[in-house]
C-alpha cells in the first residue's frame, strides 16, 4: 500500500526502496515504509528537541519567533504541497523535512560555527552530517538497533551537502557525492523547502523584533510587490496584517513558480524514472530565473539586515562563548561529563583516539537546547549553581 496511486514515474516508491540498514519486516498495513519513517522522526528525542532550539533568535527573546521546530513543519508542509502538485511522494519528502534539522547545535548558525571550530583538529562538525548521525546512531529507542533505522531514500535526503572526504566514510549514502550525482526529487524539493521556509519566516520574525522595518524591506523586490498590492487593495489594513498577508502571498508566489519551473524541467528532461533523476547532469527541482533572482535577493538582505545586526551578533557571539567554553570544559576533563557521556567519550577514544574523544563531546553539546546549554554552562562555571 501507502503512497499516493498517481505517483509519478520519476518520484520514490517504496517498493524500489534501496531498504534500511539492518532489514526488517515491512510495516503493518495501515502506514507504508516512508510513513513509518516519518513516525519514528516525530517520535525521537531530538525532534522534540526541536522546540527549544532556535536559528536566529534565542529562544528566551520571545515566544513567537520560529524555532527549529516550528521551522521543520512549515518545511514540511512547503515540501508536501508541492510534492503533491508534482506526483512525488508525499511521505518521503515529509519524512525528510522533518529531520532535514535534528543534527543542528543549540543557538542556530552560530553554535555550529563554534562547534565546527572547536572540532577544527578531530574532523569538524556539520550539522548535516549531525542529523545523518542522530538517525543512523544517536537515538536509543530500538531493542534491535542502534538509531532509527530509516530507509535509504530517507537517509539520503537528510544529507544535503557533503564533502568527498567525508561522502567517502559514509558508505551508501555517499556514494551520490563521489560520483556527482543527484539526490531524489523529493530530496531536492525538501531542500529548498527549508530555504523557502526560512527566507519568508524571517523576514516576518525580523519585522517582529523589530531589526527591520516594511520600509527597509521594501528593497526586497518580492516584498515590494506583494506589499504594494497588498496597500494598494486593502487600503488601512492594519500593520500586522498586512505583514502576515504580504509573507503569505511571497510564499504562494515563490512555490507556484516552483511547482511550475520544476514542471517544466520535468516536462524537458523528460527522466524515466528515479535513476534518470540521478544522473541528470544538475537538480531538476528548482525555481524559474526570475524567482531565484529574487529569492536571492531576499536571502541576501536578511544576511545583511537581520542575521548581521547588532542585537543577534551580540546574542550569537555569547552563545559561541557558551559553546566554546561547553566544549572546552568537557574535553579538558570527561569527569564534568554527566555518566552517559563520559562513558561514551571514553568509549570513543578507545576506538579512535582524541578525536572519538572530541566527537563524543561535540555529539552531547550538539543535543542541548538553548535553554539546556545556558543551564549547563552556569553549572559549570557559576559556583552558586549546581
Ligand atoms: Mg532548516
Amino acid at each position: 500500500m501507502a503512497g499516493p496511486a498517481t505517483l509519478a514515474r520519476y518520484a520514490c516508491d517504496e517498493a524500489r526502496s534501496r531498504g534500511r540498514r539492518h532489514p526488517e519486516p515491512p510495516p503493518a498495513g495501515h502506514r507504508g515504509e516512508y510513513q513509518r519513517d516519518r513516525d519514528r522522526i516525530v517520535h525521537s528525542t531530538a525532534f522534540r528537541r526541536l522546540v527549544y532550539k532556535t536559528q536566529v533568535f534565542v529562544n528566551h527573546e520571545g515566544d513567537l519567533y520560529r524555532t527549529r521546530l516550528t521551522h521543520s513543519l512549515e518545511v514540511a508542509q512547503i515540501g508536501r504541497s508541492a510534492c503533491g502538485a508534482l506526483g512525488l511522494n508525499e511521505s518521503l519528502c515529509e519524512a525528510i523535512c522533518l529531520a532535514h534539522d535534528l543534527g543542528h547545535t543549540p543557538f542556530g548558525h552560530a553554535g555550529q560555527d563554534a562547534l565546527n571550530e572547536c572540532m577544527r583538529d578531530h574532523g569538524g562538525f556539520e550539522h548535516n552530517l549531525q542529523s545523518l548521525r542522530v538517525v543512523d546512531e544517536l537515538e536509543e529507542r530500538y531493542a534491535e538497533f542502534p538509531g532509527l533505522n530509516l530507509t535509504f531514500e530517507c537517509r539520503e535526503g537528510i544529507l544535503k551537502h557533503c564533502s568527498q572526504k567525508n561522502a567517502a566514510t559514509l558508505g551508501d549514502v555517499g556514494e551520490r557525492f563521489l560520483r556527482r550525482e543527484q539526490p531524489s526529487l523529493e530530496a531536492q524539493l525538501a531542500n529548498i523547502a527549508d530555504e523557502v521556509a526560512y527566507n519568508n519566516h524571517d523576514v516576518d520574525d525580523g519585522l517582529r523584533a523589530g531589526l527591520v522595518s516594511t520600509r527597509e524591506l521594501r528593497e526586497v523586490r518580492l516584498f515590494a510587490r506583494h506589499h504594494d498590492a497588498v496597500e494598494a487593495r486593502y487600503p488601512g489594513i492594519s500593520e500586522r496584517r498586512l505583514i502576515h498577508e504580504v509573507v503569505r502571498r511571497m510564499i504562494n508566489e515563490v512555490v507556484t513558480d516552483l511547482i511550475e519551473s520544476t514542471r517544466a524541467r520535468l516536462e524537458a528532461a523528460a527522466p524515466a524514472d528515479v535513476a534518470a533523476v540521478r544522473t541528470h547532469g544538475s537538480p531538476l527541482v528548482g525555481f524559474g530565473e526570475r524567482i531565484a533572482a529574487e529569492h536571492l535577493e531576499a536571502k541576501r538582505f536578511l544576511r545583511e539586515r537581520v542575521y548581521r545586526h547588532f542585537r543577534v551578533v551580540r546574542m550569537t557571539t555569547k552563545a559561541q562563548r557558551v559553546v566554546r567554553e561547553l566544549f572546552d570544559a568537557f574535553f579538558g576533563d570527561l569527569r564534568t561529563l554527566p555518566d552517559e557521556h563520559r562513558d561514551a567519550a571514553r568509549r570513543l577514544e578507545a576506538a579512535h583516539g582524541p578525536a572519538g574523544r572530541a566527537r563524543a563531546v561535540a555529539d552531547y553539546i550538539a543535543g542541548m537546547t538553548d535553554r539546556y546549554a545556558i543551564r549547563e554552562h552556569e553549572r559549570l562555571f557559576d559556583p552558586r549553581v549546581s
